[in-house]
């Protein structure tokens, strides 16, 4: 169980999120800017606050307004809304959750349920982009999923667990790979035809205008450095307090830094490198036009994608920073490292000139699955841990806990949180090397 944690002798100094400043990214930079917010100058009075303004936070917000419209809401943001992962993920998507693989060959009963709610979750994405008429640049996401020698078995046995869901997917060898992409680092692929691409910082500016259309208070700048979780729980700002009756977290990879869930959600950081736009020859030569979406998967995972204007988008799964930290030590070297990691993959990539880089942390947890619903006490909520799946799961999440929020509670509210809590993982050799074994396999 996920509990408040008592600050660790030495560790005091980290406290909440710190990482004072946050550059955008090039999807934010690309998206109409995010409406300028207030920040906390003065003591609140909710019923609901909500911690974190990313994809989870704005949606939890939003559809509070519109199943609960009484209750009085805050969304308190450190940074600006959407600056932590939300505007800075590769923008993949489609109807699954990342527990599918792992459960898959395992619990068929567990994986058509995790099917049947990724499908939910996928519809009820889609059905806000068109009530909202929020264009976000959907295209189709055709996707490899790509193995080296020792992993090709058991992906090669993963696809055969997605066809027995009924998923298409289909089986290319390290030939197949060479002449369509032009790489011959692989042994072999999964292809998934059923998956889609975003504009990250599209779909986050439309959300968070239309949780501002709807009358969501939100509050930019405002980290909040400590939770008091008596009840009504107290909210401590470096301005101002707000004090609820119920908090839900939706702080991603820095709900350690706050002080819950420490060993159960893993921050895991992320180098992404933006080419500029190719041309349709290049994207054509590339394998681009017909395989646009690239996860590897194993450790320190590489996952490469074409956006709508020719561009791609190089990310490489960095590690475990010490003590939770949301920053990397050595980013300049890291990017360097990412650049080369991807020319010994694909040999094109020497020549691209890198117009955007950026650093992220994502949230994972041991077992796969999200840390949900109420933490021991029952008016403190998270959803947290999306093991880099939170495209739809961040807006379905939010979803769900609204309307428990709102008092009608959904049974894939109840399934997620029934669903075994992550073990925590106490010490940093445990984190360690739980990344460096466990992350996108
Ligand atoms: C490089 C990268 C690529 C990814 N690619 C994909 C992909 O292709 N497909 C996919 O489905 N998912 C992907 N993901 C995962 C996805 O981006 C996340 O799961 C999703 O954005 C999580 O949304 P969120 O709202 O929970 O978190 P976030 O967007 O991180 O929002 C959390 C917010 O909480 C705020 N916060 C934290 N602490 C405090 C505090 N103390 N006080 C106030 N505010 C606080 C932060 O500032 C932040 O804005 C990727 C992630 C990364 C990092």
């Amino acid at each position: 169980m996920m509990t408040r944690a008592r600050r660790a002798a030495g560790h005091a100094a980290l406290g909440a999120e710190r990482d004072e400043v946050r550059e955008p990214g090039f999807w934010a930079k690309d998206a109409p800017a995010v409406p300028a917010c207030p920040r906390i100058e003065t003591d609140l009075r909710v019923d609901v606050a909500i911690i974190g303004g990313g994809f989870t936070g704005l949606a939890c917000g939003y559809y509070l307004r519109r199943h609960a419209p009484g209750l009085r809401v805050a969304v308190v943001e450190a940074h600006r809304p959407g600056s932590g992962a939300s505007s800075r993920n590769s923008g993949l998507f489609g109807a699954y959750y990342a527990g599918w693989r792992r459960h898959m060959l395992i619990d068929a009963e567990l994986a058509r349920r995790f099917r049947d709610l990724g499908r939910r979750g996928y519809d009820r994405l889609m059905a806000f982009l068109a009530e909202e008429a929020i264009d976000c640049d959907v295209l189709p996401g055709d996707t490899l999923l790509l193995a080296d020698a020792g992993q090709a078995s058991a992906l090669r046995a993963q696809g055969e667990g997605w066809r027995a869901l009924g998923v298409a997917a289909e089986w290319l060898d390290g030939a197949a790979l060479a002449e369509q992409i032009r790489t011959e680092f692989y042994a072999g692929a999964c292809g998934l035809r059923t998956r889609w691409r975003l504009h990250p910082g599209k779909l986050m500016s439309g959300l968070a205008a239309a949780a501002l259309r709807a009358g969501v208070p939100i509050y930019e700048r405002s980290p909040v450095v400590d939770v008091d979780s008596t009840r009504p729980a107290r909210l401590t700002t470096r301005r101002g307090t707000v004090t609820a009756d119920r908090v839900v977290l939706a702080t991603n990879a820095y709900t350690p830094r706050l002080g819950f869930g420490r060993g159960s959600v893993i921050p895991v950081h992320h180098a992404v490198l933006l080419s500029r736009p190719l041309d349709e020859a290049e994207v054509a030569a590339y394998g681009l036009a017909a395989w646009p979406a690239r996860l590897e998967v194993g450790v320190r995972t590489h996952t490469m994608r074409l956006s709508k204007d020719g561009r791609v988008t190089m990310r490489e799964t960095l590690g475990y920073a010490a003590r939770n930290s949301s920053v990397w030590p050595d980013l300049d070297n890291a990017y360097e490292q990412s650049r080369a990691a991807y020319i010994v993959r694909y040999p094109w990539v020497r020549g691209l000139a890198i117009e955007d880089r950026w650093h992220c942390i994502s949230a994972h947890t041991e077992n796969g699955h999200v840390v949900f619903g109420p933490l021991g006490a029952d008016h403190i909520f998270a959803s947290v841990g999306y093991n880099g799946s939170g495209v739809v799961a961040g807006h379905y999440h939010g979803y769900l806990l609204a309307r428990h929020l709102a008092g009608d509670t959904p049974d894939d509210y109840r399934f997620l949180c029934d669903l075994p809590r992550p073990r925590p993982l106490r010490t940093e050799r445990e984190r360690r090397a739980y990344i460096e074994q466990g992350v996108g396999v």
